[in-house]
Order: structure tokens, then C-alpha cells, then sequence
């Protein structure tokens, strides 16, 4: 039995997708296990370019099971349209499943998550407000709504007059705006209710069979190791755990059973929304590596935001690797960086004039300077390259470098978005 886990090194938005799309092929079961349909996974493989955002990236496999488990938050109108949308673009039988025990987005928690960006103006988080910090707060405060009570109208009822006994007090008296009632909310959970069904499950016994039938299973991560709520960059991270070790719990494998951690690190760094980005870029510079990363430059795949850009960051995916535990990395977009004649690499911070190679707390982030190595480009195309061998000394050097300080093997290179855009490294 074996389960492995992708998740992200970095901020997110690593190409986590990508790598997953590429290895559901050999799997039978891909769990997303944490965070909405505020993720964003790009993928591009036959069927055409795919942003998906609860969906696991397995979909595009009829014979692989893709199940949303139990920590996820299920926006099901959202959920609803992501699958018609694939069905409309003739991808094979999708094929999933969503826990009976994963809690529902409500419509109150998106328009919670609108009303606090607004109060805090300025200092906002740069959510995507679908809902997922005021979804994950009620779901700790126990006010929130498991699917299964969708199926009974009296305690769905119950549950929701008493939350809403809080929130309008918020919305009243704080955010200045329109109360709720559960009347309002009803009909339409009803609906979604019916509409969901034929896709529930018990995710415990699925996985617990497919372990016990020696199976293989994917864990798919959201965001990255520096949003951890814990080990990230507090007050910046996501609301829950996108860490490989919170997957045991989220998605319902036992901890012994992850077997293989791929933590993918991004060649050069990105970062979404608002927090500490030691290495971020500015000007002429920032917009280059934006327009010419990813798949069609480096804007969210959910909001169509412009990424931050920084230069690659040992300091900070060394730690995330750590904390993610990883037995392997997957570098990928490292066909990006063949423009550059000289690539800076961020090997330590200068934090009051001492330097360190170790990631510190989010409050000495503020004040952290990257210190930069310059390892030089190879100046070429590499993306249609598939062996290791065939790629330019200095590209090899590059992830031989960034291999060594970050104190991880790169098993796996992605030199451009496709599926079959991979090189393996031995
Ligand atoms: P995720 O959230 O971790 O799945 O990553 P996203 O899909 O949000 O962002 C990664 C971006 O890079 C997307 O536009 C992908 O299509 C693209 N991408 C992934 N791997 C590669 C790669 O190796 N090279 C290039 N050029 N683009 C890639
Ligand atoms: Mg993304």
C-alpha cells in the first residue's frame, strides 16, 4: 500500500497540476485533501488547457477515482459548474467523489470574506474571496455545515439559524450590511443537496479498501508550504494545512502510509496576494520573468491576478521542503529562465546585518535581504528536451546548485507545461 503526496514548496502555484496530471496516470484514487475553489491547477495535456479549482487533477483519467476529501471546503454550486465544464469539453467520464463528511462553502461565507477585505481596505490579505478563512473559522468554531446534514431539514435549519445569530451581528454592526435569514439560504441548499447526491461517498471506506487492495493513491495538495497556518508566513497563510503530514488527517490515509513526499519547487518564485516575498522583483525585471513564466505568463489561474516575481529562493523552499517532509522535489518551469545570461539565486537572507541560511519567523521576514549567487544561463530552449543528459551544462549546474542548498534530490524537472513536458533525474 502506498500513498504519495504533491504538494508545494513555495507559495503555491508551483505547477502542482501539472505534476499531478502527469502522475495520476499511474494511480488509481487523486484526494484533494485541503482549501476551495479558491486553487487554481493548470493543466495541459490532449483534451486542451484546464484551470481546475476543487476538482483533482486526476479528472482527466477515466479509471482513476478522483475524490474530494473530508477537509475540503465544497462549494457545491462552484463544484457543479467545474465538472459540466469538463464534461462540455468532452473530457471521458469524470470521475469523482466527494466525502459525506467534507463541510459546505455557504453562500454567507463568501460575501463574509468580500465584506472583511473591504473593512480592512489597505491592509487587506488579498483574498480570493470564495469564502475559505470565514469557512474554516466556523468549521473550528463548530458552526459550520457538513454535506451528510444537507440530507435533514430540521438540523440544516437548526445549524444555521444558530450561526446566523452571529454573523448578523457582524453584518449589521460591523460591515454595515444586509442580515440573513435562513430562509433565504434554504431553497437553494435544498437544490445543491439534490444535485450533489450521486456524487457522495464514504471516503473512509473508499480509501481503506483501495489500501487494503494495495492501490495506489495521490494525495494533491493547494497553495504551498509557506502558507502552512503554523509554519508559513503567519498572518499570510491559507486557512488550512497544505502540508503533506495534515494530508493523513484531511484526506483519511494513515500517517504510515504516505510513503513518497514530492514537494514541487518552482525554478524561480511567485507569490499571490499580500505577505512577506524576500526575493520579490520589481519593474522591468518582475515583469519579464511574469510574462515569460508559466503557460501563458505568470497571472492566478483563478483570479487572473498578476503574480509577484522574485528570483529563486534557497532559504525559503529549503524550509519548505522541510516541513513538507519531502523524499523528493520536482523542479519545474525551469524552461523559463533559458532568456537570462546570469541567474541570481537567493542562498541566505541578511536580517541586521547577520547573515543566515535558515528561514526565520514571519517577524524578521520584513526585514530580511536576499543574499544572491549568480550561476550562469544557458541562453536556449530546453523545453522540447526529455533526458536529463540532453539538457545544457549550465542548466544541469543550475539544478545541481539549487539541488545541493536545498538539501533535497530533484527527482523530476517540468521544462514547460504540457504533461509530457518531464524530465527524470536519477
Ligand atoms: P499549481 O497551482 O501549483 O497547480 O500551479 P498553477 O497552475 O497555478 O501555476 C503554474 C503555471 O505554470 C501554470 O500556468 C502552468 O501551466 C505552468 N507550468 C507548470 N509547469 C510548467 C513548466 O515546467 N514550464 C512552463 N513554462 N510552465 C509550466
Ligand atoms: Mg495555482
Amino acid at each position: 500500500m502506498s500513498v504519495t503526496a504533491i504538494v508545494g514548496a513555495n507559495w503555491g502555484d508551483e505547477g502542482k497540476g501539472k505534476i499531478t496530471d502527469y502522475l495520476a496516470g499511474q494511480s488509481d484514487i487523486v484526494v484533494r485533501f485541503q482549501g476551495g475553489n479558491n486553487a487554481g491547477h493548470t493543466v495541459i495535456n490532449d483534451f486542451g488547457k484546464f484551470a481546475l479549482h476543487l476538482i483533482p487533477s486526476g479528472i482527466f483519467y477515466a479509471n482513476v477515482v478522483n475524490l474530494l476529501g473530508p477537509g475540503v471546503a465544497v462549494n457545491i454550486p462552484a463544484f457543479l459548474k467545474e465538472l459540466q465544464e469538463l464534461i462540455d469539453r468532452e473530457v471521458p467520464k469524470p470521475n469523482v467523489l466527494i466525502s459525506d463528511r467534507a463541510q459546505i462553502v455557504l453562500p454567507y461565507h463568501i460575501k463574509l470574506d468580500e465584506y472583511e477585505e473591504e473593512r480592512l481596505k489597505d491592509k487587506k490579505f488579498g483574498s480570493t474571496k470564495s469564502g475559505i478563512a470565514p469557512f474554516y473559522s466556523d468549521k473550528y468554531l463548530k458552526i459550520g455545515v457538513q454535506i451528510s446534514d444537507l440530507y435533514d431539514e430540521k438540523r440544516l435549519r437548526a445549524r444555521l439559524e444558530n450561526s446566523l445569530t452571529k454573523k448578523n451581528i457582524l453584518c449589521k454592526h460591523l460591515y454595515n450590511k444586509p442580515e440573513w435569514s435562513a430562509n433565504d439560504i434554504l431553497p437553494g441548499l435544498l437544490e445543491d443537496a439534490s444535485r450533489i447526491k450521486p456524487y457522495l461517498c464514504d471516503s473512509n471506506s473508499v480509501l481503506q479498501k483501495a489500501l487494503a487492495e494495495n492501490k495506489n493513491i495521490l494525495v494533491e495538495g493547494q497553495l504551498g508550504a509557506l502558507r502552512d497556518p503554523d509554519h508559513g508566513i503567519y498572518p499570510y497563510p491559507t486557512s488550512s494545512s497544505p502540508l503533506a503530514g495534515f494530508a493523513s488527517v484531511s484526506a483519511g490515509v494513515p500517517p504510515y502510509t504516505i510513503k513518497r513526499i514530492i514537494a514541487v519547487a518552482k525554478a524561480y518564485s511567485s507569490c499571490v496576494g499580500t505577505g512577506p516575498f524576500v526575493t520579490e522583483l520589481s519593474g522591468e525585471e518582475a515583469n519579464e520573468l511574469r510574462e515569460r513564466g508559466g503557460s501563458d505568463g505568470e497571472y492566478g489561474a483563478t483570479t487572473g491576478r498578476p503574480r509577484r516575481m522574485g528570483w529563486f529562493d534557497a532559504v525559503a523552499t529549503k524550509y519548505g521542503c522541510l516541513v513538507q517532509g519531502a523524499t523528493e522535489v520536482a523542479l519545474s518551469l525551469l524552461d523559463v529562465l533559458g532568456y537570462l545570461k546570469e541567474i541570481p539565486v537567493c542562498v541566505a537572507y541578511e536580517i541586521d546585518g547577520e547573515k543566515t541560511e535558515n528561514f526565520p519567523v514571519p517577524l524578521k521576514l520584513d526585514k530580511s535581504k536576499p543574499v544572491y549567487e549568480k550561476l550562469p544561463g544557458w541562453e536556449c530552449d530546453i523545453s522540447k528536451m526529455r533526458k536529463y543528459n540532453e539538457l545544457p551544462e549550465n542548466a544541469k549546474r543550475y539544478v545541481e546548485y539549487i539541488e545541493k542548498s536545498i538539501n533535497a534530490p530533484i527527482k523530476l524537472i517540468s521544462v514547460g507545461p504540457e504533461r509530457e513536458a518531464i524530465i527524470m533525474k536519477e
